[in-house]
């Protein structure tokens, strides 16, 4: 799953739904928007390019 902080914006993915924003500590999270999973996939593609396959595989 791909999650986004509310407060800061910060998109990361999680197995299960986290209690708090790994970046700013806060409990805003939801669900990424679509815009938000592509620009977080794009930026997986830049740095990651190892873990594309695995992410892909988890949806
Ligand atoms: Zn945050």
């Amino acid at each position: 799953m791909i999650w986004c902080c509310s407060s800061c914006r910060y998109v990361f993915e999680r197995e299960n739904e986290p209690m708090y924003c790994p970046d700013c500590g806060k409990e805003y999270i939801r669900y990424a928007s679509k815009s938000e999973r592509e620009e977080y996939f794009r930026y997986q593609r830049e740095f990651y390019p190892e873990k594309l396959q695995k992410i892909a595989a988890v949806g």
